[in-house]
C-alpha cells in the first residue's frame, strides 16, 4: 500500500512542525534592528538553561513562558540573544541562562519549571511546543561548538545566533547550524505493518525502525540499508510521508511507509523482537497492552497512527487515551 503526500495531510500533525513563524532571515545581519527590537514592546525571551525549556505546567496543560527583555538585562547574558522570528505579536529571542539567572526565573515564575520538552511537548499547544524545539535545537548546536573545529579557538555567535565565527581572524572559519538527517520507515506487508524493538528498549515498546542517514548515501538508499541490517527484509515500494524537526539532540527526521517483499524478517543485534500487525491486531495488542507505542509526540506514532486510520482501524491516538496508553510528563 503506497499512501500520497496529499492523501496523509502530512507533516503538519507532527509535533514541533507548527512553528510558523517568519524566521526574519533578512533581519539577522541587520545588528541595530536585532538591538531596537530587543528594546521594543514586541521582544520575548526564551530561556534555555542546560537544554531544558522554561514551561508552566497548569491543569489546562503545559505552558511555554516568555519573558520580558527587562527580566534578563542584556549586561550579564552569557552570549547575546537569538533570534528566532515573529507572528503579528511578537518577536520571538532565545537566550542561555546560568545557574543563577535560573534560580532568579524560577523566583518571578514560581509555577514554572525548567523542563525536558521531549516529555513535556506531549501535553501543550503545537504552535508553542514547535518554538521552543526551534530554541532548544540552536541552544544545542551553539552550545556545542564554541570553539573552532579547525584551530580551536573559541567561536563568536553572529547573525543573531544563527552563524559562529572563529575568533581567530587568520582562520575565520564559518559555522552553521547543523542537523542529522535520520530516516524513520514504517514497513508494511499488504494488510499487516512491521513494528520492531529495539534491544536497548524497555520490554513491551515496539516502533518503526529508524537509522541516521550516512555520508554519500540518499534518503531512499538509507530506508533500504537500514530495513535490511536491522530486518533481513527486501523492499519493494519506498513512499516519502512527511518530515519532523527532532532536537533530541539534533536530528531532522524523514519519514517513509516502505512496502516489503514478503514477511520474513530476520531479528539482529538492532532488533530483539519484531512482529506484524493488522489493525486488528493491533487494536487488541494496545488493548491488552502487550505493547507500548511510542508517544504521539513523535514521527513513528504518525506514521503508525496515519496508517492505521487509512487502515480503517479509526483514531490510534483516541484508541491510546482510553487504554491511558500514553502518559503527559
Ligand atoms: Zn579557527
Amino acid at each position: 500500500m503506497i499512501l500520497h503526500i496529499d492523501q496523509v495531510t502530512p507533516s503538519h500533525n507532527n509535533r514541533f512542525t507548527s512553528v510558523r513563524l517568519d524566521r526574519l532571515v533578512e533581519r539577522r545581519d541587520d545588528e541595530p534592528w536585532v538591538t531596537n527590537t530587543l528594546a521594543g514592546e514586541s521582544a520575548c525571551l526564551l530561556p534555555m538553561w542546560r537544554s531544558r525549556n522554561l514551561l508552566a505546567h497548569t491543569e489546562s496543560g503545559n505552558l511555554a513562558v516568555y519573558l520580558k527583555p527587562e527580566e534578563l538585562p542584556e549586561r550579564d547574558l552569557i552570549q547575546p540573544p537569538t533570534l528566532l522570528g515573529a507572528d503579528h505579536k511578537r518577536t520571538y529571542f532565545t537566550v542561555a541562562v546560568t545557574d543563577r539567572q535560573r534560580d532568579e526565573i524560577l523566583r518571578q515564575h514560581p509555577q514554572a519549571a525548567f523542563t525536558d520538552l521531549r516529555r513535556a511537548s506531549i501535553d501543550m499547544d503545537a504552535k508553542h511546543a514547535g518554538i521552543l524545539a526551534y530554541a532548544k535545537a540552536l541552544h544545542y548546536w551553539q552550545y556545542r561548538h564554541r570553539f573552532c573545529g579547525v584551530c580551536g579557538s573559541p567561536n563568536r555567535l553572529q547573525s543573531a545566533g544563527h552563524r559562529l565565527v572563529c575568533g581567530n581572524d587568520e582562520c575565520a572559519r564559518q559555522s552553521f547550524p547543523r542537523i542529522d538527517p535520520a530516516i524513520i520507515v514504517l514497513i508494511t506487508h499488504q494488510d499487516a505493518c512491521m513494528l520492531g524493538r529495539n534491544p536497548n528498549w524497555p520490554a513491551r515498546r515496539f516502533s518503526t525502525l529508524a537509522g541516521f542517514v550516512e555520508p554519500g548515501e540518499s534518503l531512499e538508499d538509507a530506508v533500504v540499508r537500514e530495513v535490511h541490517e536491522e530486518s533481513g527484509l527486501s523492499l519493494s515500494q519506498i513512499q516519502y510521508v512527511s518530515s519532523q524537526p527532532w532536537p533530541f539532540p539534533a536530528s531532522s527526521m524523514c519519514g517513509f511507509y516502505a512496502e516489503s517483499t514478503d514477511r520474513d524478517f530476520q531479528l539482529t543485534e538492532e532488533l530483539a523482537e519484531a512482529r506484524w500487525f493488522t489493525t486488528r491486531e493491533l487494536q487488541e495488542a494496545v488493548r491488552e497492552r502487550e505493547v507500548l507505542l511510542s508517544p504521539p509526540v513523535s514521527i513513528a506514532f504518525r506514521l503508525l497512527a496515519d496508517w492505521f486510520r487509512t487502515q480503517g482501524g479509526g483514531d490510534l491516538e483516541t484508541l491510546c487515551r482510553s487504554y491511558r496508553h500514553h502518559r503527559p510528563a
